[in-house]
């Protein structure tokens, strides 16, 4: 590590004490980004990492909410808009019992990166609550998002800041969300994205993450002269990427043998085709039930339940030739990363957001796999809410294959960028400081333009 980095994060870690999260993530950019400040001391007198790691603004605030028994319960509602230099603040909301300042402070540092990556004038924020909605009725869900969306609604808007889905957070919180912006402000905007296909939503916004996953897989199998037909996958998580993620590899060839939950993960050796994925969508997004349940319908799969607390993921030991880690942050450490490629994977795309360890980071890196990092590799679902922003503005939707055409364009782009960036800057095939490189290049270059603010 570089003394600059050294100082760097010895000051990180100072002045935000508890937000490992977020020191993990600063960390990894700022050792890519090395390189870059060396041989552009510009960037480094105008302090330009020093500003991006401090968030433009940080709200939070108190949700009271009333549930159907007439219990009063109190969450805690954050908003952090990291960066508005090249866009409106842009970056999801995800409501889970994990949820902290760090880890959305993490969150919202990494879509600064990302979202500069797509090629779309977006900024980078994230938000969200401790709110759990595991096991909630409809009613509680809706009376939490109309409280959260009753303060929040004062700090977003169509130009300023625009909020789309995360953990915990799909079709039905953003549409109840939607509804009481709506109310409050008397206006119909694109203040949200993720909505409804028929007030304002884009065709494929729910598929794009997982879809730009896989696309972003076969670009880097292109490489090296391969591709995702006959390829063995492993895939963790079952919720919105996931999903999607699985429908993708299925129609480009690929089996997919794993899905997971918080609380195990089912094995399926014959490959989950797509009646089965037709089943774990009604099992998870409907019935809103454990992936345990999967093998009470497909008896050849095998259940294991999985303790956190254990030093190694078993999902991630089985033989296969890609890993796509679809469910939540430092899913995979140094130990997960080394069965990996022991037991053959030679891809990884990750559709979650930081979901190694940099212990895992540097095991794909030393084993010169290829390995697309969050950042990039599931930049399609922002990239498709800003489609959904376009179409918004323009008040006019597009068909399924434009925006998927669009989708693919982007994913590839962001591909080349990441491929041209970490050669330019002397690692050919780092995937992970292609895109911390090439996400940082555009924010650091409008920063620069607007001076000191
Ligand atoms: P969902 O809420 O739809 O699904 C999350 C999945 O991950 C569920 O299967 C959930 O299991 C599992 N999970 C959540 N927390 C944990 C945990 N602590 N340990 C193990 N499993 C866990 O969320 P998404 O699919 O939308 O998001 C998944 C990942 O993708 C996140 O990292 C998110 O930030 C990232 N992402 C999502 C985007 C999107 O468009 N939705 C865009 C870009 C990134 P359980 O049901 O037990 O909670």
């Amino acid at each position: 590590m570089s003394d600059y980095v050294k100082d760097l994060m010895a000051e990180v870690k100072a002045k935000n004490p508890a937000q490992p999260e977020f020191h993990q993530a600063v960390q990894e950019v700022a050792e890519s980004l090395a390189v870059v400040l060396d041989r552009h001391p510009e960037y480094r007198s105008a302090k330009i990492l020093e500003r991006i790691i401090e968030p433009e603004r940080v709200i939070t605030f108190r949700v009271p909410w009333v549930d159907d028994q007439g219990e009063i319960h109190i969450n805690r509602g954050y908003r952090i808009e990291m960066n508005s230099a090249i866009g409106p603040y842009k970056g999801g909301l995800r409501f889970h019992p994990s949820v902290t300042l760090g880890i959305l402070k993490f969150l919202a540092f990494e879509q600064v990166f990302k979202n500069s990556l797509t090629t779309l004038p977006m900024g980078g924020g994230k938000g969200g609550s401790d709110f759990d909605p595991k096991g909630k009725s409809d009613l509680k869900i809706m009376r939490f998002c109309q409280a959260f969306m009753s303060e929040l609604f004062r700090h977003i808007g169509p130009d300023t800041d625009v909020p789309a889905g995360d953990i915990g957070v799909g079709g039905r919180e953003i549409g109840y969300m939607f509804g009481m912006y709506k109310k409050l402000r008397n206006e119909f905007t694109g203040v949200l994205t993720g909505k409804g296909l028929n007030w304002g939503g884009s065709l494929i916004r729910p598929e794009a993450t997982g879809y730009g996953a896989v696309y972003f897989a076969s670009e880097m199998l292109s490489t090296r002269g391969k591709t995702l037909e006959g390829k063995t996958c492993l895939v963790s998580g079952s919720g919105n990427v996931a999903q999607y993620t699985v429908e993708k590899i299925n129609q480009l060839g690929g089996k997919v043998v794993t899905l997971s939950d918080s609380n195990g993960y089912i094995y399926d050796e014959k490959g989950i085709n797509a009646e089965k994925l037709a089943f774990v969508m009604e099992l998870k997004n409907v019935r809103r039930a454990r992936i345990q349940d999967y093998i009470d319908k497909y008896k050849e799969a095998v259940y294991t339940p999985v303790d956190p607390k254990n030093d190694f993921n078993p999902l991630w030991n089985h033989k296969a030739d890609c890993a796509f880690p679809s469910a939540t942050q430092n899913e995979v450490n140094g130990k997960d990363a080394a069965n990996l490629v022991r037991n053959g994977v030679y891809c990884v795309s990750e559709g979650a957001n930081m979901p190694t360890n940099l212990d895992g980071v540097k095991v794909f890196l030393d084993g010169k796999i290829l390995y697309g990092p969050g950042k990039a590799a599931n930049a399609g679902g922002v990239a498709t809410s800003g489609l959904e922003m376009s179409q918004n503005s323009m008040r006019l939707p597009w068909t399924r294959e434009e925006v998927d055409n669009r989708l693919r364009m982007i994913m590839k782009s962001i591909h080349a960028n990441c491929v041209e960036k970490a050669e330019r800057f002397g690692t050919p095939g780092n995937y992970v400081n292609g895109a911390n490189i090439g996400g940082f290049l555009k924010v650091a270059d409008a920063m620069m333009d607007q001076g000191v603010v």
